[in-house]
């Protein structure tokens, strides 16, 4: 009797599985503080009191609160949406991860744009799905016309990034609308919203207003960025209850531990200062824009807390210029983006950049 044998235990959807790409730790060089510019972190303290709450004591040997219920009563009064419209888990890529699972399978098309979060990719892949990524415009922003147009009857996810990382521009709000009348209603939409408090363009979609006028949108947020949690993996997603009851059955239960539950509440209950600093880092961040502007370089609006500097061929000679300086960047083969840092990390890439330019741009 002939058996079919694969020769693994695999799922044959996992030869299209790309492994996530952790940005890098600066290399050592010597007189220099090396510089870690390359995962979007936020380079300033925790505020006052957070991780104060995080270590505050608790019994190891018993899991976490599951649903999270002091956090989501917090957020909920903060966000002003019934509780039942809250989901947290750790980071947005659980949120993102399990999204992907409720949707998509072999058969089921998924939208997003390219280029843009690596996770979207992979955890299509992972479930056997078919991907359809969009280009971006020449101005690094969504093309939603054309994402719009791959829509077709096997589509059941579209993941709209606002601000776009790595590129940086924002989706606007007339934009977001024209494309959502486009949209079935039966096509659940992420707005992953990971940078949203580094918007400072009054034309940006605002998720959470959006979220009255359309039952088929999912917004994605994390403490990671912003609120400088990245370690302690909280994020979180708002949508309506038909939509958060079935998110829950993808999650792993207890995923958020108690201390970083308690870090979330006390950093939430700070908000605005959250909100203070994040626009210190915009202005930074638009300084930096500027400046490498100055130089010559074409920058996309930068909304977030990185900027996208499109090198095309240069990108690797670019980091490499970088490596050397002790900064580490995000090499993501179209271009490098840069995260917002210190004063002096943004000093020293500035002139990585100017002196980059006359190597490799002598003419311009
Ligand atoms: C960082 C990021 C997230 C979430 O990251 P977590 O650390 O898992 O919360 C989600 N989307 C985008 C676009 C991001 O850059």
């Amino acid at each position: 009797m002939t058996q079919t044998t694969t020769n693994s235990p695999f799922r044959p959807a996992l030869a299209n599985v790309p492994t996530y790409k952790a940005g890098k730790q600066p290399a050592a060089a010597p007189g220099l503080t090396p510089y870690k510019l390359s995962s979007n972190e936020l380079c300033l303290q925790p505020l006052p009191g957070v991780l104060e709450s995080a270590a505050e004591p608790f019994n190891p040997a018993n899991y976490p609160d599951p649903s999270a219920n002091a956090l989501i009563s917090v957020l909920a009064d903060y966000l002003q949406v019934p509780s039942d419209h809250l989901i947290v888990g750790a980071g947005g890529s659980e949120m993102l991860t399990a999204i992907s699972h409720i949707t998509l399978e072999a058969g089921t098309e998924v939208v997003y744009p390219s280029p843009s979060f690596e996770l979207y990719a992979q955890a299509a892949a992972l479930n056997g799905a078919t991907q359809k990524p969009v280009g971006l415009t020449n101005e690094f922003k969504h093309d939603l016309t054309a994402m719009a147009d791959a829509i077709t009857d096997r589509t059941r996810l579209v993941l709209l990034c606002s601000p776009n990382n790595p590129t940086g521009p924002t989706i606007s709000k007339s934009e977001f609308d024209d494309f959502m009348t486009r949209i079935p209603s039966d096509v659940l939409v992420v707005l992953d919203e990971a940078y949203w408090e580094f918007i400072t363009d009054p034309a940006a979609v605002n998720g959470l207003a959006a979220l009255n006028d359309y039952d088929n949108l999912v917004l994605v947020r994390t403490l990671s960025k912003a609120h400088g949690l990245a370690g302690l993996r909280i994020g979180y997603a708002v949508a309506k209850p038909h939509i958060i009851s079935q998110v829950r059955k993808a999650l792993i239960p207890f995923s958020v531990t108690a201390p970083s539950q308690k870090a979330a509440i006390a950093s939430i209950d700070r908000v605005d200062e959250v909100l203070e600093r994040a626009q210190t880092v915009a202005e930074v961040r638009d300084q930096f824009v500027a400046e490498l502007r100055g130089q010559g370089w074409n920058i996309p609006d930068a909304q977030a807390n990185f900027v996208w500097l499109p090198l095309g061929d240069l990108s690797t000679a670019f980091e490499d210029a970088c490596v050397a300086q002790s900064l580490a960047v995000r090499n993501l083969n179209d271009g490098v983006r840069i995260s917002i840092g210190e004063p002096e990390a943004m000093e020293r890439t500035l002139q990585v950049a100017a002196e980059f330019r006359k190597q490799h741009y002598p003419t311009a």
